[in-house]
C-alpha cells in the first residue's frame, strides 16, 4: 500500500505557510512502513482539487487530505471529495456533539455555519477532533481509501496520532516495520566514500544506503523493512559489516554518536586518562572532550601553549627543536605530546599546533596542522592536516580530527 499527502490551502502556495502537516504524516507513514510516493499542495479551488484527486487516486492506495474542513467559504475538501466518489454530506449526530462540546469548553457561542462542520461523507468513518472542531473522515470507495483530516496542526496531528494510525494498520493488517541506522564517518569526503562503497550503493533495495553529508560529518543511512523491527535490524546489521570491511576504519559510530561523545566513552571504558598540549586550538579539543558527562574521571587537564616561549616555559620544549623544525611540525607535535602526558602523569597525551589562517605561521602554510598522540610508553604518533577553511572551521576540525585519530 502507498500512499499520496494532499494538502489543501491556498496559503502553502502563497509562501505564508510551510507545510509542515506533509512533513509529520510522512515520517509517520514510514514508521509504520506505508509508503509515501507523493506530496501534492493544492489551492482552496475546487476544480484544481478535483483534477488532483483524479491524478492522485490513479496512483496511490490512500489518500491523505488535510486543511479545509473548517466551516468557511474557502473550505471545500469535504464537498469536493464527496461529489468526487458521487456521495452525498450528512449531518453527523456524534460530530455535532464533538462540537457542542468544543463549544461549551471554550466559553463560545456557536453559530449556525459551525454546524455545516458536522456534516460528513455518507457512509465515513468520523474520527473525533479532540482540540478543534472538524471531526475527521475515513472512507473507501473503489478500492481507494480516503482520509480527511483538519487543517491545524495540532489538531491534525494528535488526530493522525489517536486514530488515523489504528485505523491504516488495520488496513494494511499485518505490516512491515520501517527502522534506519545511521553511520557516521570522519576522515573521508562524500565523494571518496561514496566511490568506495558504490558497488554496494546500487545493489541495496532492502536496506536501502542513502549517503549525506552534514556540517560535521558524512554519514550513511540504512533503511531496512521487514515484518519485525528486529528482522529489519538484522537485515542493517549484514549491510553494515559490508560497508565496514570496506571503509570501517572511517567509521566512529551509528545514530546519536559524536566524535566527542565516542572518544569520551572509549577514554572511559578503558580507564585511561588523558591530558592535551593546545597552541592552534587552545582548548577547543579540551572543550569538546569536556561536554561529556563522566569524563572527568578520564580528562585529566591540560595546557594552552600558544606561542614559543609558553612551549618552552610550560612544557619544557627544547628551544633548539624549535628552531630547527619550527612550532608546527611533527617533531613539535610529538614532543609537546609527550611533554603534556608527563607533565599530567596520564596515559595519553594529545598535542594541537598548527597554522589556523588567513595568514601562514611558522613558515608553514595556512591550513597546515599537526597532531601529536602519544599513548602510554608507545612512541607518539604525529598526523599531518592541510586544511583548507576558515580560521574557525580549520581550528574546529583540528580538534575534531585529534578525536578522530584518538578513536582509531
Ligand atoms: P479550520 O477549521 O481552522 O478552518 P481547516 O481544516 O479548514 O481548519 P484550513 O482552513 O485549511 O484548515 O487551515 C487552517 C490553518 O491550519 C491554516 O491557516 C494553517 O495555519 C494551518 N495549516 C493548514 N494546512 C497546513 C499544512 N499543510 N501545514 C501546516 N499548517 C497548515
Ligand atoms: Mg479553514
Amino acid at each position: 500500500m502507498n500512499a499520496e499527502i494532499i494538502a489543501v490551502g491556498s496559503e502553502l502556495l502563497l509562501g505564508q505557510i510551510t507545510n509542515t502537516n506533509a512533513k509529520f504524516i510522512s515520517s509517520e507513514l514510514a514508521e509504520i512502513g506505508i509508503d509515501v510516493f507523493y506530496q501534492t499542495v493544492v489551492g482552496d479551488n475546487k476544480a484544481r482539487l478535483n483534477e488532483v484527486i483524479e491524478i492522485a487516486k490513479s496512483r496511490a492506495d490512500i489518500l491523505i487530505f488535510t486543511g479545509g474542513l473548517g466551516p468557511t467559504k474557502d473550505d471545500m475538501t469535504k464537498e469536493t471529495i464527496a461529489k468526487h466518489i458521487g456521495t452525498t454530506l450528512v449531518s453527523n449526530d456524534e460530530a455535532l456533539i464533538y462540537i457542542r462540546d468544543y463549544f461549551k469548553r471554550s466559553g463560545r457561542e456557536m453559530t449556525a455555519n459551525n454546524k455545516k462542520q458536522a456534516l460528513v461523507l455518507k457512509g465515513a468513518k468520523v474520527l473525533p477532533n479532540r482540540t478543534g472542531m472538524a471531526p475527521g473522515m475515513a472512507i473507501t470507495n473503489a478500492g481507494i481509501h480516503y482520509i480527511l483530516l483538519p487543517g491545524p496542526p495540532h489538531e491534525m496531528e494528535l488526530m493522525f496520532t489517536d486514530e488515523v494510525v489504528p485505523y491504516l494498520l488495520g488496513l494494511i493488517g499485518e505490516h512491515e516495520v520501517i527502522t534506519s541506522r545511521v553511520l557516521k564517518f570522519y576522515g573521508i569526503g562524500e565523494a571518496e566514500l561514496e566511490h568506495r562503497v558504490q558497488s554496494i550503493l546500487e545493489k541495496q533495495t532492502n536496506p536501502t544506503v542513502a549517503p549525506l553529508a552534514t556540517a560535521d560529518a558524512v554519514t550513511l543511512r540504512l533503511t531496512a523493512k521487514a515484518l519485525s523491527i528486529e528482522e529489519a535490524q538484522k537485515r542493517i546489521t549484514v549491510v553494515e559489516e559490508e560497508i565496514r570491511s570496506i571503509v570501517g576504519e572511517f567509521i566512529y559510530g551509528i545514530d546519536e554518536d559524536t566524535l566527542s561523545s565516542k572518544a569520551a566513552e572509549l577514554l572511559i571504558q578503558s580507564g585511561m586518562t588523558i591530558a592535551a598540549a593546545e597552541s592552534l586550538t587552545a582548548g577547543l579539543f579540551m572543550a569538546e572532550l569536556a561536554g561529556e558527562p563522566g569524563i572527568s574521571s578520564s580528562l585529566e587537564g591540560g595546557v594552552v601553549v600558544y606561542n614559543g616561549a609558553a612551549k618552552v616555559e610550560q612544557l619544557g620544549i627544547d628551544k633548539t627543536l624549535l628552531a630547527d623544525y619550527g612550532a608546527v611540525s611533527a617533531e613539535c607535535a610529538a614532543a609537546l605530546a609527550l611533554s603534556v602526558k608527563r607533565k599530567f602523569s596520564s596515559d595519553i597525551g594529545v598535542s594541537l599546533t598548527g597554522a589556523a589562517g588567513p595568514d601562514s605561521h611558522d613558515g608553514q602554510p595556512a591550513g597546515t596542522v599537526w597532531i601529536g598522540i602519544a599513548i602510554k610508553n608507545n612512541e607518539p604518533q604525529t598526523y599531518k592536516l592541510l586544511l583548507s577553511g576558515s580560521r574557525d572551521a580549520n581550528r574546529l576540525k583540528a580538534a575534531r580530527f585529534a578525536l578522530h585519530y584518538l578513536i582509531n
